[in-house]
């Protein structure tokens, strides 16, 4: 079985051609939209090749561009079938990553024109993303063929049965009947990374109370149930809960009221929260976690006041998760800075002593990858798993 995964955002476009057995692709395309005006930088690797393109993009007409540029990666599975692939189908399924499924979407499910219809009328809530998913999800259809089965797998799924306390907002009855509530993302990480600290401890998941942390340039936390997520640290928005790279994380809402009061426009707050807020709004120096430790290294103040308060807003969104759940059977830590920093977890462990947690300063030091770093006498395992997202969606879809 062949399962092309296609990841498409606003910025950039992911593709991966994934065969049963393998974790890595056998093919795979990258298309930046933003990184040069006018361009569309596009990296396509297969056989161990790599190759680069620079294709233009009509700003006067970006759909239609941005539909060529497409139809043209696709087409270059076509060039390489025969060398990497037996068999008569290059694709026989198509996985595509959606950001918000609403409250209807528990599962993996093929994309019908009513799906189709659902992911447009979520865009509301998810303006960045939904639409951008559905444009990759068009041209793969018009390129591929309807026949393929097409499978959408929401980033909200894992989510989807959080108990009401944990998913509703103390506002007025009639928001959250308007679909005001907490949706939670990164879904597809933090159930991947679930299932594969049960693989790896071979314990059944059902069985298993885990806090999963992905720390990447966005950054959540979830707390794992019986299977599924019952908590988690993003909300309406992937705005909300912990800080991120340019994200503020959770503020006092009343912040907001003030500055609307005080003439700041709605874009203004849109653009402050999301892009100048975070490890970059405090440091003055990098949203990258690298640059920030470096600043911090060579005795810049607001660099260290920016790490500080992300493992301190960490350590509090853990310690929310670790109520609900009522104990703890591992830590699990993913992502950029949740895979490579030894810093950050030997500072959120070292909080924890008093449970009992106990960390492998050796292991934790290496950055090993898909290891229990904790020591054998911890009360709570601590895992750091390489989460592979596309990969878990090609496994979706049925791989
Ligand atoms: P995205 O959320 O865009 O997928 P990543 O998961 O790649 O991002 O995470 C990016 C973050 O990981 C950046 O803040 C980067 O600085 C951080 N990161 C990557 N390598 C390291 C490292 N060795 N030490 C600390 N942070 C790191």
């Amino acid at each position: 079985m062949n399962i092309l995964v296609m990841n498409a955002g606003s910025s950039s476009l992911k593709c991966g051609l994934y065969v049963s057995g393998e974790a890595r692709p056998l093919w795979q395309a990258l298309v930046d939209w933003t990184h040069r005006a006018g361009v569309a930088e596009v990296k396509i690797e297969a056989l161990g090749a790599v190759r680069r393109e620079a294709l233009p993009l009509d700003a006067n007409d970006l759909p239609q561009a941005r539909a060529r540029v497409i139809a043209h990666v696709l087409r270059s599975l076509w060039h390489c079938d025969n060398k990497v692939i037996d068999g008569p189908h290059v694709v026989d399924r198509v996985g595509h990553r959606v950001v918000h499924g609403g409250q209807s979407y528990h599962h993996p499910v093929r994309i019908t024109s009513a799906v189709k219809a659902d992911i447009q009328q979520l865009a509301s809530l998810a303006p960045v993303h939904n639409p951008a998913n559905l444009e990759g999800i068009e041209i793969a259809e018009q390129v591929l063929g309807g026949d393929i089965p097409h499978i959408a797998v929401f980033d909200t799924a894992f989510h989807s049965q959080m108990p009401p306390e944990a998913a509703f907002y103390a506002l007025p009855r009639e928001w959250s009947a308007h679909g005001i509530r907490r949706y939670g993302f990164h879904g597809i990480s933090h159930q991947y990374c679930a299932q594969r600290v049960a693989q790896l401890w071979q314990r059944n998941l059902a069985d298993l109370r885990l806090i999963t942390c992905h720390l990447g340039n966005g950054c959540s936390l979830a707390a794992i149930r019986d299977g599924h997520s019952i908590d988690t640290t993003m909300g309406f928005t992937p705005l909300d809960g912990l800080m991120m790279g340019t994200r503020s994380g959770s503020v006092d809402p009343g912040i907001l009221i003030h500055l609307l009061r005080e003439g700041h426009t709605a874009e203004q707050l849109d653009r402050a929260l999301n892009k100048q807020s975070g490890l970059l709004g405090v440091s003055g120096v990098a949203s990258d976690f690298r640059g920030v430790l470096a600043a911090m290294a060579a005795g810049d103040a607001n660099a260290k006041l920016a790490v500080d308060m992300f493992i301190h807003r960490l350590n509090a969104g853990i310690g929310a998760m670790l109520m609900g759940l009522g104990g703890l059977d591992a830590l699990v830590f993913t992502a950029g800075i949740g895979e490579n920093s030894a810093l950050v977890r030997a500072q959120v462990c070292e909080q924890m002593t008093f449970l009992g947690i106990k960390l492998n300063a050796t292991a934790n030091q290496s950055n090993p990858l898909d290891a229990d770093i904790a020591s054998p006498d911890s009360t709570v395992r601590v895992f750091v798993i390489h989460t592979q997202e596309d990969w878990a969606i090609a496994q979706a879809c049925g791989l």
